[in-house]
């Protein structure tokens, strides 16, 4: 990366913080799910990809008690008090505040610092700019402190930071993607065993088009809740009429399976368990076709897994079936929702010569439906955090 672009970035963090001595700099990315969605609490798998898109962390040590912090996407800056850890702000400082609790609670004798936030991730887009921030965040803590955290130490404090101290309950993925993307491929994730195997993004002269319809509906979050007690009230079910423990999660049965769980759960919960059991197939086909070229058969499964989405796991949105109606009747070979859905993204494969006229396209017959004017990105499957943790090294 180019002094062009960390320059600037040090001149905001000395405008904000004061001059000298010079901040490091830090990166990890945003991500986009391929395929896989709803799975990753389910112990399913999921094919996401991180994308060229990055959160970048300034950060300076002070030797102070205190944590200064700005966010330049937010113009918003912050204060935590290292003798008050536990003390939730309900502010955006807290992703950051819930890290220190967690490098805390490992036993990391950490004091004051500066820390400047600058993320080209869309906040609350969809893209994942929450782990963006934590694993960004967590490579600048354990280096410019000489922690030594392994792999899976980083991002388990991260998700944890999220989950316990934000009180998001996000599955690992995101922060597992951030951490581990490798440019030019997918990982195929095993969300119970956390083994990935690297996927070859062989999309030809196709591109990945994410499109932002920058909606977020305010029941997201109680549905989203809601969903997870679905899937968890499935499983007791299952296991009740076959006996306890014969299921960890919903991942572990198979297609052919489903047939005898109509008797057995509920119409919305047999909904539910049918997308879950038939995405986790569509991850291990759409992963095997990538690997091997063929866009129109992974395209034909992104158009499946919002099919599904929408009508057996109900978390889909006007605006993301809109787009993705556009899509079938352009036509390309695929797109979906992505992410937790009710508002957010959707993910196109859209043939390279057909790019401009389709985001054109797209972007005009949106704002005439809805009176908004949905964000588009080309992303490429990049580095995450691990591969390339700094700017300035
Ligand atoms: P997403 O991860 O899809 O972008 P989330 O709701 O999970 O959406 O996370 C967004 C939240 O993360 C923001 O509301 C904010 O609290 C925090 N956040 C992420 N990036 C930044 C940033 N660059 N500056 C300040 N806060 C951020
Ligand atoms: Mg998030």
């Amino acid at each position: 990366m180019s002094n062009g672009t960390i320059d600037p970035l040090r001149e905001i963090f000395h405008e904000v913080f004061g001059s000298s001595p010079q901040p490091e700099v830090y990166r990890a990315p945003g991500r986009v799910n391929l395929i896989g969605e709803h799975t990753d609490y389910n112990g399913g798998l999921v094919l996401p990809i991180a994308i060229d898109l990055d959160t970048r962390v300034c950060i300076r040590t002070t030797g102070e008690d205190s944590v200064r912090l700005y966010s330049t996407n937010l113009d918003e800056s912050g204060l935590i008090e290292l003798g008050k850890l536990h003390d939730r702000q309900d502010k955006w400082t807290d992703y950051v505040q819930g890290l220190l609790v967690e490098l805390d609670r490992k036993g990391a004798e950490l004091d004051g610092f500066d820390l400047l936030v600058d993320s080209e991730v869309p906040v609350g887009g969809g893209l994942s700019s929450s782990a963006a921030l934590e694993v960004g965040v967590m490579g600048a803590l354990t280096d410019v402190f000489g922690l030594e955290l392994d792999d899976f130490e980083v991002i388990n404090s991260c998700r944890k930071a999220e989950n316990d101290f934000v009180g998001a309950s996000t599955g690992i993925m995101d922060q597992y993607i951030s951490y581990f993307g490798r440019g030019g491929t997918a990982l195929l994730l095993n969300t119970s065993s956390l083994n990935y195997q690297a996927v070859d993004l062989n999309i030809g002269n196709h591109v990945l088009v994410v499109i932002d319809t920058t909606v977020s509906h305010t029941h997201g979050a109680n549905q989203y809740n809601k969903r997870r007690e679905e899937c968890e009230e499935a499983l007791e079910m299952i296991n009740a009429e076959f006996g306890p423990g014969h299921l960890d999660s919903l991942s572990g049965l198979k297609v052919y399976q489903l047939e005898d769980l109509e008797k057995v759960l509920p119409g919305t919960l047999y909904d539910r368990t049918y997308h879950v059991v038939t995405e986790n197939e569509r991850v291990v086909d759409a992963a095997d076709f990538l690997s091997i070229g063929e866009t129109e058969e992974v395209g034909k499964l992104f158009y499946a897994s919002h099919d599904s989405l929408r009508d057996r796991y109900k978390v889909s949105a006007p605006e993301l079936d809109f787009l993705v109606d556009f899509a079938l009747n352009f036509p390309i070979p695929g797109a979906r929702m992505t992410g937790g859905g009710f508002g957010g993204s959707t993910i196109h494969l859209v043939p390279e010569e057909q790019l401009d006229e389709y985001v054109d396209g797209a972007t005009r017959a949106f704002e005439e439906e809805f009176d908004v004017t949905p964000r588009s990105f080309v992303v490429q499957a990049s580095d995450g955090a691990k591969a390339r943790p700094t700017l300035s090294r």
